[in-house]
């Protein structure tokens, strides 16, 4: 008989994850062959040299013979508890440790979340640029992204009138990533007040994805969303993955704060969903307590002479003097969102710039139309390696650059 090839799921025709897609997997071929490459698709610390605090590392060697088990489907009681006390010290008076779920990374409470939302035709609010598993899960789960802009007019802010317009009978959530990846924007607190305002008004779950909420350059600090969410349903998730530095212990929080008698159903629609899962990773979970309660590390790098401050600022007077950039400096986070633009941005595709970049620079970047953005004129980087090589990588960049101004 003959032997036809496996059928996958029709609706991952329409999910896209270009960060890990196709160009990445022409700079692993690439470097099969021997070439050295600067990749820049990902924003994964330990990739360039960066190390998780000694103490969480100390923790999880602690806790590792009492990993064996499978732990409580929420996480373990004192990660849970430190969680939720790092919110209350913030101000989010009502998080609790009984509504902190853990889960292998946010990742995984991003799809878990949205899962026990929506049904088939249910509408989530999404920024656009975004981070692409948001849109990627929500089409996943049966529901349907509606994009907000946040333009770089507007320094990447978007605004609540415009989002307030897209809402419909179908819309259940309103989706924040602050500060945002890939756009570096930090939102003021007025506009995380206007858009809880949305939220109220017309009966929305908030989820905020906070998971860049310690890496911020500017003086204005990071403005967690449930202390002025209140009453309002609030998702917020974070994470080791960046602050941290420890993406692959694989391990995000989810808090949900909000009038009791309106969370309590989702509360038990994700408590199920993760009993149906078992537990997240538990050796991870043994750094949560240390993390939250630990010494600071993060700030000191966000400061001048600080690592990612310096690379920062390399990417920002690189942009300011290449002539074909425009860049909204980033507040936040750990990535920079570039506009090409003057004469190499006539014709200017982002994908087939990253296809030469990498194939003549051997510079791996992700093209900006990758993070649901429908303009074809931004890429993005991270800005985890030092200084040099940033430097070099605008060297690069500007060659490719120059060329097609020329063209
Ligand atoms: N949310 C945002 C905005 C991210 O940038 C990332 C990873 O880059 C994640 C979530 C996923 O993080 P985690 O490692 O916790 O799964």
């Amino acid at each position: 008989m003959p032997q036809r090839p496996l059928a996958t799921r029709l609706r991952l025709n329409d999910v896209r994850y270009e960060i890990r897609g196709e160009l990445a997997r022409r700079a692993r071929e690439l470097e099969a062959r021997g070439e050295t490459l600067i990749k820049l698709n990902i924003g994964n610390p330990g990739a360039f040299g960066f190390q998780a605090p000694a103490h969480l590392r100390e923790a999880v060697s602690r806790g590792l013979p009492a990993s064996e088990a499978y732990g409580h489907q929420q996480g373990l009681p004192e990660a849970r508890e430190a969680v939720a006390a790092v919110h209350r010290a913030r101000g989010a008076s009502q998080a609790h440790a009984d509504r902190v779920f853990l889960g292998n990374g946010v990742s995984e409470l991003i799809d878990l979340s949205l899962r026990a939302l929506l049904n088939p035709g249910d509408e989530v609010l999404l920024p656009s640029p975004d981070y692409p598993l948001w849109t990627a899960a929500t089409i996943l789960n049966d529901g349907f992204p509606v994009h907000y802009p946040c333009r770089s007019e507007n320094a990447f802010l978007p605004d609540p009138e415009e989002i307030e317009a897209l809402v419909t009978p179908r819309t259940r959530a309103l989706v924040l990533i602050n500060p945002n990846n890939p756009t570096g924007a930090s939102y003021p607190r007025e506009l995380l007040e206007a858009l809880v305002g949305i939220a109220r008004r017309h009966g929305l779950l908030l989820m905020a994805d906070e998971i860049y909420d310690g890496i911020v350059y500017a003086d204005a600090p990071f403005q967690p969303l449930a202390p002025l969410a209140g009453d309002v349903p609030c998702l917020s998730l974070g994470g080791l993955s960046k602050v941290h530095r420890a993406c692959g212990w694989r391990v995000g929080w989810a808090v949900l704060t909000g009038d009791a008698a309106r969370i309590g159903d989702y509360h038990h629609a994700i408590d199920l969903l993760g009993a149906l899962r078992l537990c997240a990773n538990v050796p991870g979970q043994f750094a949560v307590q240390a993390a939250l309660q630990g010494a600071d590390s993060i700030s000191a790098l966000c400061r001048p002479g600080g690592r990612l401050y310096d690379s920062r600022q390399a990417v920002v007077d690189a942009c300011a003097a290449s002539g074909h950039l425009d860049l909204v400096a980033p507040a936040a986070a750990m990535y920079a969102f570039p506009r090409v633009v003057g004469d190499a941005a006539t014709g200017f595709d982002d994908h087939l710039f990253a296809v030469e970049l990498l194939e003549t620079e051997r510079v791996l970047v992700v093209p900006g139309s990758s993070f649901n953005l429908a303009r074809r004129d931004h890429f993005r980087i991270t800005l985890l390696p030092d200084s040099e090589t940033m430097a070099e990588v605008f060297q690069r960049i500007g060659r490719v650059l120059a060329r097609r101004a020329e063209s």
